[in-house]
């Protein structure tokens, strides 16, 4: 009686300390989650770096004080905290999904092959990037890869193409995602950047056709509304090996995932990706609207909206949440112990 006593004390220690410092979600314990999660908001909540993008008229007006963070672990259990009810435009964060609706439909060297899979070094919608190298190795979370990116997902018309990538964006999430309107309307009305970046990608070739289309789709798709529980859900999919874990649908090929993440890992916060693998080690994406999500690989997927940005154009309150809660519940994919 006496051993099994203390049997199960050493068992609810190691399961304790496994909660804290992290192995995989199912040994991850929901106090330590909340624990992180409640750390991380309120030691950001009054921090007033950073600055809404502005380049698009409608992100302007977007409320910077919005702030909110949510986790899916891989076993499908949801933890939030702060302002998980309001949406914000997905924008660049959108990159990813294309991407894997393009790897799904073509195979990895589709996108190796076309736009490549290497940083570029400079700002997301750099035109020098291009030139350099004729628009190849670049990469598809950058304006020009991604643009090229859309421009090769199937349809036979502009309104089928559209459709499969919000249904694909919508299965990552788990509900049916729609469209913020003056967000697209605005962006659409502003992006005369994005489209001389199109008809570059055309004129190297990374484009077959139709480049106008591609950057009109494309835009549509940086508009798409997102809480903080869809992107952590989007997130936990990848994390979970294709498979949503909240929904149980399988959306992208297990054989896959390591492709997507690995051009996450490289180019997700543009020229700030490397600084960002060094303090997590994770997978990430970020967007302009003030989302960023990450990938812990079998644990779980995160993801933080708070719309000021810094020079780079990542959320300042993001990177600073994520790499807190990720810290907290050992999250590194590159930070193993020792085998004794
Ligand atoms: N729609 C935005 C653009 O093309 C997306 C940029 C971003 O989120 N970094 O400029």
């Amino acid at each position: 009686m006496k051993a099994r006593f203390s049997v199960t004390i050493i068992a609810a220690v190691a399961a304790f300390v496994l909660g804290v410092t992290g192995a995989s979600a199912a040994e991850l314990s929901p106090k330590a989650i909340n624990a992180a999660l409640d750390a991380a908001y309120e030691k950001y909540r009054g921090l007033q770096e950073g600055k809404n993008a502005d380049y698009i008229p409608a992100l302007a007006k977007v409320d910077p004080e919005l702030y909110g963070i949510a986790l899916v672990t891989t076993d499908g259990k949801v933890f939030t905290k702060g302002d998980v009810g309001s949406e914000v435009s997905i924008q660049s964060i959108s990159k990813v999904f294309t991407m894997a609706k393009v790897i799904e439909e073509r195979g990895p060297d589709a996108i190796s092959g076309n736009m490549g899979v290497d940083a570029t070094g400079q700002v997301f919608n750099s035109i020098v990037a291009i030139e350099q190298h004729k628009g190849a190795e670049m990469n598809a979370m950058v304006n020009p890869g991604a643009i090229a990116a859309t421009s090769m997902v199937a349809g036979a018309s502009r309104e089928e193409i559209w459709n499969k990538i919000l249904a694909y964006y919508s299965d990552f999430a788990g509900r049916k995602l729609t469209v913020n309107q003056e967000v697209f309307a605005s962006e659409a009305a502003t992006n005369q950047r994005n489209q001389a970046i199109g008809r570059l990608m055309y004129a190297y070739g990374h484009i077959k056709d139709n480049p106008d289309q591609a950057t009109d789709i494309y835009t549509e798709q940086c508009s798409v509304n997102v809480n903080a529980k869809d992107l952590a859900t989007m997130a936990a999919t990848l994390a979970n090996g294709g498979r949503n874990p909240v929904t149980g649908k399988q959306v992208l090929n297990s054989a896959y995932v390591p492709n997507v993440l690995a051009v996450m890992a490289t180019a997700g916060l543009y020229d700030d990706s490397g600084q960002w693998l060094y303090q997590t080690g994770l997978p990430a994406k970020s967007g302009v609207g003030g989302g960023i999500i990450a990938v812990s690989p079998g644990r779980f997927g995160i993801a933080v909206i708070s719309p000021p940005l810094d020079a780079a154009g990542n959320s300042v309150r993001a990177q600073k949440a994520i790499a807190d809660i990720s810290k907290a519940l050992g999250g590194n994919p590159y930070a193993v112990t020792v085998r004794k």
